[in-house]
C-alpha cells in the first residue's frame, strides 16, 4: 500500500488539492482536521478537549491524533486499498516518528509529503474570507495567527526532517488549482 502525506500551512489548500488527488488515484483519505471536529462535534470528554485547543489555533496532543491514524491504516489495510492520502499529519516530528514506526510496522511504501508552498499574507486572506462561509471557530484573525505559530514552530521541522530522507516535495501553492494538481501528479506518478 502506498502512502502520500500533503502538508502546508493553514489555508494552503491541503483539502482541495485531497479531493482531486483521491478522485485521481483512489486512495483512501484521512484529513486528520476533519476527523477531529467530528470528535469534537459529539461532545464526549475527549471531544470538549479537543475543542478547547483547535478553537483557539492549538494543535492537538500527538497521542489523540495518532490513535485517529493508527485505525485509519489498520481499515485501509484490511479493505486492501491501494494507498492512503494524509492530509495534515504529520504536523509535528513526534509524529513524524511515530508516523516511521507505523509505515514499517506495515510494510507502506512511503512515496512522501507534498508541501503546499504559499506566502503567509495570501494564507491570511484565504482564511479570512473562508471564516465567512465556513463555520468554523477558528477561522478568525486570532486564531490564524496562533496556528500559523504553530505551523512555523511545530510543523516546518517535520518537512526538514522529511527532506533529509529525500522524502519531501515543495510545490507552488500559489497557482491555479488544477495547475498544482498537474504539479503533485506528476510527483506521485513517478512512484506508482
Ligand atoms: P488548517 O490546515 O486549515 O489549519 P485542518 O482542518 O487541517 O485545517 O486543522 C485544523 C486544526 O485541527 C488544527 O489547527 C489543529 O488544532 C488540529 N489538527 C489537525 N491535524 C492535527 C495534527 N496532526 N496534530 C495536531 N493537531 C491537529
Amino acid at each position: 500500500m502506498f502512502l502520500v502525506a500533503i502538508s502546508g500551512p493553514p489555508g494552503a489548500g491541503k483539502g482541495t488539492q485531497s479531493k482531486l488527488l483521491v478522485q485521481e488515484f483512489g486512495f483512501e483519505y484521512i484529513s486528520t482536521g476533519e476527523a477531529l471536529r467530528r470528535e469534537m462535534a459529539m461532545s464526549t470528554e475527549v471531544g470538549k478537549q479537543i475543542k478547547m485547543l483547535m478553537d483557539q489555533g492549538n494543535l492537538v496532543s500527538d497521542e489523540i491524533v495518532t490513535d485517529i491514524v493508527r485505525d485509519v491504516v489498520k481499515e485501509s489495510i484490511e479493505k486492501n486499498a491501494r494507498g492512503i492520502l494524509f492530509d495534515g499529519y504529520p504536523r509535528t516530528v513526534p509524529q513524524a516518528m511515530l508516523l516511521d514506526e507505523i509505515i514499517e510496522e506495515n510494510n507502506i511504501d512511503f512515496i512522501g509529503m507534498i508541501g503546499l508552498e504559499v506566502d503567509e499574507n495570501v494564507l491570511i486572506n484565504r482564511i479570512l474570507l473562508r471564516g465567512k462561509t465556513s463555520g468554523r471557530n477558528d477561522d478568525n484573525e486570532e486564531s490564524v495567527k496562533r496556528r500559523l505559530d504553530e505551523y512555523y514552530e511545530k510543523t516546518e521541522p517535520v518537512l526538514d526532517y522529511c527532506k533529509l530522507n529525500g522524502k519531501y516535495f515543495g510545490v507552488d501553492g500559489e497557482g491555479e488549482v488544477d495547475e498544482i494538481h498537474q504539479s503533485i501528479n506528476d510527483i506521485i506518478k513517478t512512484y506508482i
